[in-house]
């Protein structure tokens, strides 16, 4: 039945029917086993190649703190337990330097999707101005070096390195950490903030070890073979290829219109398009800058910025883009109910109302940009948070080129790569260079993307304890696992646009249990059984919707269309989203009893 009022022109019944048949085509019986890591085998494809790897003796000493992952959670962290005092804060990291996310993804155009003002963490701290309401990648990744110097994170820090073994000494109460570099050192407390998207993923694409061509992840670019810099300088070396993109996700629409300049020819294999609204990027200026920002400022802004993007009703909308333009949506529907009919389903139909209204809006902006054939195949057909929603000012505007070609698979994807080039819909299209634009692992146990398993307390291992799934007190601690601080969303404030954020928070609370346990001489902190469980079934009682829904077209944020499994079935968040999760939190710190928690 067509919806009255604002959507009237939207047909919501068709709408849901084209929805489920373009899933439909979409959905495959392997499901994640359809990708390969990086590290599979190709030639090249796995390395680093930004930083050579330099030799050094193996580490046996101990420190206070041990952070696996050199990323915005092991500097945030780090940054507040130099403010409380801990001087022996080492970071573990597999890469040449701090940034992960941001060490690796160097591609061109790579640039952060919520606003530098919220995403890039302690600006306040360090006093950076980001240059651009959406800051480019290498201006992260310096944020992320100033950190690390300003906070001295660069002393104690083992790059090139990656974690094998994290067990718990029980007559010694410490942690032993083992690396592939021999490294066997001891640590009071460790924490881990490996990300949720760092293990990169191939499509197991029959003969994709055939290629005779240059062919690489795009978290590896390589410029030696393009030329130019992730800077932008022009990519000189492209000027007399034929470069394939396969892939059109979050990072293909920031590749694309900066190889769309450069090649010779692009052709960009399109399973599932993405949704591309306006970014409306610009730069910052000093004054208004000034104007804005005072103490607190960016915790303020923050919490802003979740505020609009949830059910409640706040006064103003400080960043105010494409992200919180579909919660003031939803808002305005709702304002407009009779009272009567603000029910939960009634918010629900609000919601898919406002959605269909902007997914029309994103249709349509494929088919003004592009027009014709490829404007029409360029076109979303799921629901905006069915995939990272992706905003770009020059993504569509690509495929108005001469040079750039959209090769659209309907759905099944490439076949086949051959010596020379790529097999898709039946016909082979010889290149120079591919380019994988196909993510990261997701939706895998978390000690099988970390690289290593914890042994805790009576040998306990993690990847047993969360075979069933993960269970945790706040997201942070885990019973039988002393000392340990999970830096993760999951359990937490899940679900959130802005992940910064939820890193941030986490550290304040690291902070806040190991000064107490350092000022009390606690040798451990943990949670107990009763409370991990108390927070899990309190997760549970929130709204099963989420993100995930099989409904959606196939991707990580659903396991490929098969839902959940096992692994990923509490990945869940506080049930009044990420405000009720940081509400609830700031109250615990500022209670001081740490209820939950044993100290000993
Ligand atoms: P995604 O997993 O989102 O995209 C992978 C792409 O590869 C999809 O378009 C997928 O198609 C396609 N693909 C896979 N196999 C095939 C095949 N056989 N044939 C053709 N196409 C194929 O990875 P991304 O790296 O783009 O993004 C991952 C996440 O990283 C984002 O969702 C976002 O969270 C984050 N990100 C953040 C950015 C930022 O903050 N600036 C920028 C970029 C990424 P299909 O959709 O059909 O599966």
């Amino acid at each position: 039945m067509a919806k009255a009022g604002a959507a009237a022109a939207i047909d919501t019944e068709a709408l849901r029917r084209k929805y489920a048949e373009e899933r439909d085509k979409r959905l495959r019986a392997d499901g994640a086993a359809q990708y390969v890591r990086l590290e599979s085998g190709f030639a090249g494809l796995a390395t680093d190649p930004y930083t050579q790897r330099e030799e050094r003796d193996r580490v046996t000493d101990h420190v206070t703190f041990a952070f696996i992952g050199g990323g915005f959670a092991g500097l945030v962290v780090g940054a507040r337990l130099k403010e409380a005092g801990v001087t022996d804060y080492r970071i573990v990291e597999k890469g040449g330097d701090f940034g992960g996310t941001w060490y690796w993804n160097r591609y061109p155009g790579a640039q952060c999707d919520t606003a530098s003002m919220i995403y890039m963490p302690l600006l306040e701290e360090t006093g950076h101005m980001p240059s651009e309401k959406y800051a480019h990648a290498p201006e992260i990744r310096d944020h992320c070096s100033n950190i690390g110097r300003q906070y001295d994170l660069y002393d104690n820090a083992l790059f090139h390195t990656q974690v094998t073994d994290l067990a718990w000494d029980e007559a010694r109460q410490l942690w032993i950490v083992r690396t592939d570099r021999g490294d066997a050192f001891t640590a009071k407390y460790v924490g881990m903030g490996t990300g949720p998207l760092h293990v990169a993923k191939l499509p197991g694409l029959p003969g994709i070890e055939l290629f005779e061509g240059k062919s690489f992840h795009t978290s590896r670019w390589d410029y030696g073979y393009t030329g130019g810099t992730p800077e932008g300088e022009p990519m000189t070396g492209l000027a007399d290829k034929r470069l394939a993109v396969i892939g059109t996700g979050a990072t293909a629409v920031q590749v694309v219109p900066n190889v769309a300049r450069d090649a010779q020819e692009l052709y960009v294999f399109q399973r599932t398009p993405s949704s591309v609204d306006e970014r409306n990027n610009r730069p910052l200026e000093r004054d208004w800058f000034d104007s804005v920002t005072g103490p607190g400022w960016q915790k303020a802004w923050q919490e802003n910025f979740v505020a609009n993007l949830g059910v409640g009703f706040p006064a103003e909308d400080l960043v105010d883009d494409g992200w919180t333009d579909l919660g003031k949506r939803i808002r305005a529907q709702v304002i407009d109910m009779p009272p009567e009919q603000r029910t939960p389903e009634g918010i629900m139909a609000a919601f898919e109302d406002a959605d269909n209204q902007k997914m029309s809006e994103i249709r349509a902006r494929a088919e003004q940009i592009v027009g014709g054939e490829a404007g029409e195949k360029l076109k979303a057909w799921y629901r905006q948070l069915c995939k990272r929603p992706c905003f770009h000012d020059e993504y569509l505007q690509a495929f108005t080129r001469p040079n750039t070609h959209l090769v659209d698979t309907d759905g099944k994807g490439v076949e086949r790569i051959t010596a020379r080039g790529i097999v898709a819909n039946g016909k082979e299209y010889e290149v120079d260079c591919i380019v994988y634009a196909s993510g990261f692992e997701v939706g895998t146990g978390f000690t099988e993307r970390a690289g290593y398993d914890v042994t805790g307390r009576g040998g306990r291992k993690l990847s047993e304890y969360w075979a069933d799934g993960m269970r945790s007190f706040h997201g942070l601690h885990v019973n039988g696992f002393p000392n340990v601080f999970f830096v993760q969303q999951n359990q937490a404030a899940a679900f959130i646009a802005n992940y910064p954020h939820n890193l941030v928070d986490h550290a304040e609370t690291v902070a806040c249990v190991v000064r107490h346990a350092e000022e009390k001489g606690h040798a451990t902190v943990e949670p107990s059984a009763e409370a991990e469980q108390q927070w899990l079934d309190f997760l549970l009682t929130g709204p099963a919707a989420r993100l995930g829904s099989t409904e959606c077209t196939p991707g990580y944020y659903n396991n490929e269309g098969q839902g959940y499994g096992e692994q990923e079935r509490f990945a869940l968040g506080h049930p009044a989203g990420p405000l009720g999760y940081f509400g609830h939190i700031d109250q615990w710190r500022k209670a001081g009893t740490f209820s939950g928690l044993d100290f000993a």
